[in-house]
């Protein structure tokens, strides 16, 4: 297999099964916020921040991308 190449330059935000699929293929977890029910990740390929939340009421997952500048 030849290197995988992430796809994080061509979205800003997957839903649902697709935001599962990418998460696992190529995200890790960083953080986590509980109580806002927010995920934090970087991609293990390019070092992008990501961030899943649940949207609430339908249980959708929403993986949006955030700034590489960390906006506290
Ligand atoms: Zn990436």
């Amino acid at each position: 297999m030849a290197d995988t190449e992430c796809a994080c330059e061509l979205f800003e935000q997957l839903e649902g099964a697709a935001a599962q699929a990418y998460t696992s293929q190529f995200l890790e977890k960083t953080d986590a916020d509980e109580e806002a029910d927010r995920t934090y990740y970087v991609c293990r390929i390019c070092g992008r921040p990501w961030m899943r939340e649940t949207i609430e009421g339908n249980r959708k997952q929403s993986l949006v991308r955030r700034e590489m500048e960390f906006d506290v």
